[in-house]
């Protein structure tokens, strides 16, 4: 649910993710927020009670657009609905996992100065943060979620061995990588890669995957030295 489809759209069809929509493993539908309004000039924002600066997104447009995504929803189907918004909950691949598990995910976003907090109250489910700074529109960060829940959806990426060795999927950050030349100015692949010694290779992978999270993102570890402490 946007003001902006095309945005969504343009991005959403390119690549992997416009791959799988097209092969029917994902569908993804935008609603402009727009055509919803009842208003005779299809206005859909008001300045704010109380006064402050911008404009906000009026209740009605979003309820009404809501009510029609709801309508088109498979009767039994499990839905989230998400509003994307810089004071939610951080976003993070357990989160994706989380998400791929429902039938139907809606996403709202918010542009201006967001959105009349009781269009919030009565359609999100909860609130999602795709980073701590503020964005002009819902819609790029709306773009992350679904590419980011979407390749998690059986038959979207080539095989589940894509997502399984990534980074943050074991709570570490993926070991260097790789291709051809085996040199590159002056730079050679590590010898071990090009040894065929399948353990070895994995015994490595595994040592440079811990330095890497160590050096770059020691709080992952931390993290879950805390988790097994509690
Ligand atoms: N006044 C709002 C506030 O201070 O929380 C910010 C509004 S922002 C300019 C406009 C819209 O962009 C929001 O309604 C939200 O949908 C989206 N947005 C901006 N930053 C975001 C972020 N970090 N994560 C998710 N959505 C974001």
């Amino acid at each position: 649910m946007t003001l902006f489809p095309e945005m969504v759209r343009g991005v959403l069809s390119e690549s992997i993710i416009g791959r799988a929509v097209s092969a029917g493993i994902i569908e993804i539908n935008t609603y402009n927020i727009r055509d919803y309004s009842a208003d005779k000039h299809r206005r859909v924002d008001d300045t704010p009670y109380g006064g402050g600066m911008g404009m906000l997104m009026t209740p009605q447009p979003v309820c009404d657009c809501y009510d029609a995504v709801r309508a088109s929803i498979p009767e039994g189907a499990s839905v989230r609905t998400v509003y994307m918004s810089p004071k939610g909950k951080p976003f993070t691949e357990e989160k994706a996992w989380e998400l791929s598990r429902y039938d139907c995910v809606v996403i709202l976003c918010g542009h201006y100065e967001g959105i009349d907090q009781r269009a919030l109250d009565l359609v999100a489910d909860e609130y999602i943060s795709i980073g701590d700074y503020v964005l002009t529109g819902g819609e790029l960060p709306a773009c992350v979620l679904v590419d980011a829940t979407s390749r998690l959806i059986d038959g979207v990426l080539a095989s589940p061995e894509c997502y399984e060795s990534e980074s943050l999927s074991d709570g570490l950050l993926e070991y260097p990588q790789y291709t051809r030349p085996p040199v590159y100015r002056g730079l050679a692949v590590p010898e071990i890669l090009l040894s065929g010694h399948h353990e070895k290779i994995n015994a490595w992978r595994a040592d440079m995957a811990k330095k890497a999270t160590e050096s770059m993102r020691p709080d992952l570890i931390r993290g879950s030295e805390d988790g097994e402490n509690k």
